[in-house]
């Protein structure tokens, strides 16, 4: 495995052995290196085009020394067909009892950081209204903002169900007879029950999962808890979009209350 194979992967919190890319030298702090390791991939989506891409970036990319154990890589990554970019940033760090310009170290992204252009955004899938909501909360969990994450999510997945219920035909009532939004549950069980769209990987604990977050935003929670769940809160919620989105008629009654599935509307 080459540096730019882990660079191009999301991050984990394994580490990987690489073909040694400082040529045993050590990097002193400061000082910065030109490696050739390979091309950077990432995929984003790219607004210019409307579709996702792999993001390159070129043949060299620049390294920064930290310390024994910890480099700083940047580089900028290009769509290939129209060549909007995104700036990128790495720390990279190496295992206890390596050091990292060891000719085989094992290292794993300790931070990653990006700044996008106005025609490039994190999603890779679109997700109409959503897709801002989503990128939010998962820059919040990268950042290890916990319950910041998760309210991004919860308001996505609160959102989705009302709009699915008021779509459903006939709609289920998600208001109480004074007008007040009835309680989330009360929507979320009917929803479950008649429209089929939370993905079978949840259909037994979605609605538990909900019930885990909510205690997280409203402040029985610890931040790692929350970190630790987000993934799974995630996959929930881009699950119940994709199911959305193959289901004609819900789309067409969804879209005309206000969720666009091109996401064009914006500006
Ligand atoms: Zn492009």
């Amino acid at each position: 495995m080459r540096l730019s194979d882990v660079l191009s992967k999301s991050i984990t919190t394994e580490f990987q052995q690489v073909e040694g890319f400082l040529s045993n030298r050590k990097l002193k702090t400061g000082n910065s290196k030109k490696l050739t390791e390979g091309k950077v991939a990432l995929n984003f989506y790219c607004n210019n085009c409307n579709d996702q891409r792999t993001f390159y970036s070129g043949e060299e990319i620049f390294c920064i020394g930290v310390n024994q154990k910890t480099v700083s890589i940047d580089c900028v990554l290009e769509c290939p067909r129209c060549g909007a970019s995104v700036q990128m940033w790495f720390l990279l760090e190496c295992r206890d009892e390596d050091d990292i310009h060891n000719p085989y170290p094992y290292i794993r992204i300790a931070k990653r950081s990006e700044k996008f252009s106005e025609f490039v955004s994190l999603n890779t899938e679109n997700y109409g209204d959503f897709t801002e909501a989503l990128e939010k909360a998962k820059r919040a969990a990268r950042e290890n903002f916990g319950a910041g994450s998760i309210v991004y999510l919860r308001k996505v997945f609160e959102r989705i169900i009302t709009q699915t219920a008021e779509a459903a035909d006939p709609p289920i009532e998600t208001k109480k007879s004074d007008g007040k939004p009835k309680p989330f549950f009360q929507i979320l069980n009917p929803v479950k029950e008649r429209c089929n769209i939370i993905p079978s990987e949840f259909a037994e604990d979605g609605y538990k999962l909900f019930g885990e977050l909510s205690d997280v935003v409203h402040g029985d929670y610890d931040e790692e808890e929350a970190l630790q769940k987000f993934d799974a809160f995630y996959r929930l919620v881009t699950g119940v979009l994709e199911k959305i989105k193959t289901n004609q008629e819900l789309i067409t009654a969804i879209g005309t209350l206000g969720w666009n599935d091109g996401g064009e509307e914006a500006e």
